[in-house]
């Protein structure tokens, strides 16, 4: 691990690194807190060891500027202070540091203090690594790891905003597959649930890229496609029936089948209305795909009040 000290006195720095390096640690040194600023700016360190009192820019100075940084990991801080500071400990731990060692510090009290660091980042990054698969599940279908219906909704509403602040256009694209009810009742629930799971990855696959697509619930998709106008929406709709249509989906019994989907297309450019009115309109586009034959692609052709 590397460490950032910061400290203008030079023996008290080179007795730091000296006793740091020789357990093992990674060491760099900065002659003030301002130093220890721009290094820590141009790489954040997961450890800094600072001293209280230092030209430009002091510990307290640096140890706030750290944590308003706003930087993702963790950064465990140690102040240095002389056996007298003690009020000064107080003001130092408020501003946001973790630990406080007194000068002369004990070689093996630094040693502890550092390793107690070490294992405090490490739970740090434990839980971060956590929260962030939380949030990748949280934002997953379960059944076929494309979006849900809750962040493909999100993921639409901020492409309509930000279509409407850039004036650019915005296409959706509702599927759904044709006479699903009738593959549950040949090959079973399960046999339905392993042909979702192929379609979303034919849709995954023939996506570019800034579409997402989500399951917006049964056998239904939706599909966001930024700054893309109607006729383009149409040719990708129309492209994802015919890669549909032709890919040969397999059954767990190793027989293959080919599957029929219909799409709903809507678009906006100048006028934007709410995500509510526009996923109307693509659903209408679709029912009309359905009514006219299924295994096709409708779109909305009027303005979406
Ligand atoms: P249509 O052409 O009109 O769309 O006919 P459809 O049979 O596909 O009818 P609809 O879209 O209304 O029904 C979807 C069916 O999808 C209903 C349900 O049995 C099935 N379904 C919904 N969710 C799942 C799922 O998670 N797994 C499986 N295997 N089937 C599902
Ligand atoms: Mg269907």
């Amino acid at each position: 691990m590397k460490i950032l000290i910061a400290e203008d006195d030079p023996d008290s720095r080179r007795l730091v690194k000296m006793r740091l390096e020789a357990a093992g640690y990674d060491v760099v040194e900065a002659e003030d807190g301002q130093m220890a600023w721009e290094l820590f700016e141009c790489e954040p360190f997961q450890l800094v060891i600072t001293d209280w009192m230092m030209p430009r820019l002091d510990g307290p100075e640096l140890i706030r500027s750290i944590r308003s940084s706003g930087q993702k990991s963790y950064t465990y801080i140690i102040m240095l202070t002389a056996i007298d500071d003690k009020p000064n400990v107080v003001i130092g731990l408020e501003s946001g540091a973790d630990e406080y060692l007194t000068k002369p510090f004990d070689k093996m009290e630094l040693i502890a203090r550092v390793a107690s660091g070490e294992r405090i980042i490490k739970l740090q990054e434990q839980l971060t690594r956590a929260n962030r698969k939380m949030e990748i599940l949280a934002m997953q279908d379960g059944l076929t790891d494309l979006l849900n219906r809750r962040a493909i909704e999100d993921y639409a509403e901020a492409e309509l905003g930000l279509a409407k602040r850039k004036g650019q256009p915005l296409s959706i694209i509702i599927l759904d597959i044709d006479h699903f009810k009738t593959f549950n009742d040949q090959y079973g629930h399960k046999g339905g649930d392993h042909l979702l799971r192929q379609l979303a990855k034919i849709l995954t696959e023939n996506l570019r890229q800034y579409d997402r697509v989500g399951r917006w619930g049964g056998d239904e998709f939706l599909l966001v496609l930024p700054g893309t106008p109607i006729l383009k929406a149409i040719t990708v709709a129309e492209r994802l029936r015919i890669k549909t249509f032709e890919a040969k989906l397999s059954l767990e019994n190793g027989k293959q089948i080919s599957m029929q989907i219909s799409l709903g297309v809507a678009c906006v450019s100048d006028h934007y209305p709410s995500l509510i009115k526009f996923v109307d309109a693509a659903d209408q586009a679709l029912y009309q795909a359905k009514q006219s034959g299924r295994n096709r692609v409708c779109c909305y052709d009027q303005q979406i009040e």
